[in-house]
């Protein structure tokens, strides 16, 4: 460190202590290209500043009783400081440029660089969302190209653009279900959710206000069509499922899903999170879904993590379509018009909007990656993701299912995510363990206690991107520890070892977050930083 540290902070652990590296302890706690770093409360300064202002001149504030009475308190760095604080933080994150991110669900793939170039044009990348319609022709031209794409590549009939995640896309599949419910009269209150439901689904249904009901798997991690039937009945608004599901596996019921929801009178928002494992393959159309929401940040490799907002446009059946939120796009003769104000809408027939989800259009950069992608991919390549995916998670598969529990593993081979249990694991040592250790092994662990419906699962997502190597020698770090946790290596218990944080409370993490810096009790006599003009 060479920012001088007033709290008095010191490194958690410094590793030779630990007889680990075999070298003396570090005056800074630095292991070489390791850098402890402080927190900038710690580093900065609030009487400083890195950029110097010209004096306030006198003048009359109109601010009236929200002028700000104290120093706002901000920790005053320079610009090389600000810049190796974020940057030394960003080298203690895993990231995609970094190696193999298993996280299941999640579908953390390589984000091509040909999308970046693209999206950083200054035609699209300098936009902004109150332009003249005129001076953003070609921009709109992307986003209903991106659309007329996702509604080729699944069969649907309308979509809107502007969600701006897969739980957004959720609400918005929703509340169409829930405004072509209310157009029709019908009040119906039940929306059925299976049990390996992503847990946005029963939160988004929830939060429409419907009343979330379960839905049972069978022995093979399908959902139990015969179940699903029996329940149906006037009171239930829609029935949300994932495809392929979060077992990994494709609902081969789904048309019959689909059809007895719809003879029912309800309508099938399909979670389409795992598009992955059958983009170019399979049209949800075909399969009687009336909404799905698409993860640009997953599918169609937009950055997303702490690497970019996500996207989550909604494909919508012909019956659900007019329903849509505005704004939408639509090509005319004088090309892509966008449409943002009901009586806009309701000259090309969209006159039942049930509202907007945003403000304005959605994530523009977001949208040039993702026709990026599709573009550079083609139909040919597209199709072929959805099948090197599902062949990388084979092999992880069955590279593993010798050593660890694969539940699903006899009903055949998986889709885009191979799933693992805990059992056989020695007594006293758990999942959580495992991807301690993992963590050590330099890869982000996978999916942890997700799906429910596995004890201990661990939901393991290759992507396409790897090579084979790459997934050898994840494979031989995933066996090496299932060993120890076979074998009952306790030492795993304290695991991680070599990170920059040992074992944290993430569930004091989760449910008490400390969001706000104080400052430590300085040691007796030295002035405190609000005596200093903080605070
Ligand atoms: C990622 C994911 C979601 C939620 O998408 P966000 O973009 O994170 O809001 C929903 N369902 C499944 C199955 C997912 O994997």
């Amino acid at each position: 460190m060479n920012a001088p540290n007033k709290s008095g902070w010191k490194p958690e652990m410094n590793a030779s202590e630990d007889g680990m590296h075999n070298g003396p302890a570090t005056v800074t706690g630095n292991r070489a290209l390791m850098l402890e770093e402080p927190l900038i409360f710690e580093i900065g300064h609030a009487e400083t500043t890195g950029v110097d202002l010209p004096e306030i001149s006198e003048g009359r504030s109109r601010l009236g009783s929200f002028a700000r009475n104290e120093t706002i308190g901000l920790p005053g760095l320079t610009e090389p400081e600000t810049v190796r604080h974020y940057t030394r933080l960003s080298r203690q994150n895993y990231a995609i440029d970094l190696g193999l991110f298993p996280l299941g669900s999640c579908t953390m793939k390589h984000n091509p660089r040909l999308n970046e170039k693209v999206a950083r044009m200054p035609g699209f990348a300098d936009v902004h969302p109150l332009q003249p319609q005129g001076t953003v022709r070609g921009a709109l031209e992307v986003i209903n190209e991106l659309a007329e794409w996702l509604l080729k590549l699944t069969g649907m009939h309308g979509v809107a653009m502007s969600p701006k995640a897969g739980a957004h896309g959720e609400l918005c599949g929703i509340l169409c279900i829930r405004a072509a419910l209310e157009a029709r009269g019908d009040a119906r209150e039940v929306v059925l959710v299976p049990e390996s439901a992503h847990g946005t689904n029963p939160a988004t249904a929830a939060f429409a206000n419907y009343r979330v009901e379960n839905i049972p798997a069978n022995e093979d991690g399908r959902v139990d069509l015969e179940a699903l039937k029996a329940r149906l009945g006037p009171d239930v608004a829609a029935v949300m499922i994932t495809n392929p599901n979060t077992c990994g596996l494709f609902e081969r019921d789904m048309k019959a899903i689909s059809d007895a929801v719809h003879e029912a009178g309800g309508f099938v928002y399909c979670d389409g999170a795992n598009f992955n494992a059958i983009v170019g393959k399979v049209r949800p159309g075909d399969l009687g879904v009336d909404a799905m929401h698409i993860n640009l940040h997953k599918t169609f490799s937009t950055p997303h993590g702490g690497g970019g907002p996500g996207s989550g446009p909604v494909v919508l059946s012909e019956a659900l379509s007019p329903f849509g939120p505005l704004p939408f796009t639509a090509r005319t003769a004088d090309g892509v018009v966008h449409l943002a104000e009901e009586e806009n809408a309701a000259e090309f027939g969209h006159t039942q909007a049930f509202g907007r989800m945003t403000a304005f259009h959605g994530q523009m950069g977001m949208f040039t990656r993702a026709l990026s992608y599709i573009l550079s991919h083609g139909a040919d390549g597209l199709k072929q993701v959805a099948e090197d995916a599902v062949l990388n998670a084979n092999y992880i598969l069955r590279s593993l299912e010798d050593l660890l529990d694969a539940p699903f593993a006899a009903s055949g081979p998986c889709m885009h995510e191979a799933l693992f249990g805990d059992q056989g694991f020695a007594e006293g040592l758990s999942t959580l363990d495992l991807a301690k250790a993992l963590i050590d092994e330099g890869y982000h662990p996978m999916t942890m206690y997700f799906p429910l419906v596995v004890h201990g699962a661990m939901l393991v997502e290759p992507t396409e991107t790897e090579s084979k190597a790459s997934l050898d020698q994840f494979i031989a770090a995933l066996r090496g520890v299932a060993e120890r946790a076979l074998a009952g290596d306790e030492s795993m218990k304290q695991a991680p070892y070599y990170a920059p944080r040992r074992r944290l409370d993430e569930t004091q993490a989760a449910r008490k977050p400390v969001l706000a810096w104080h400052e430590p009790a300085p040691p007796a006599g030295t002035p405190t930083l609000s005596e200093q003009g903080g605070s």
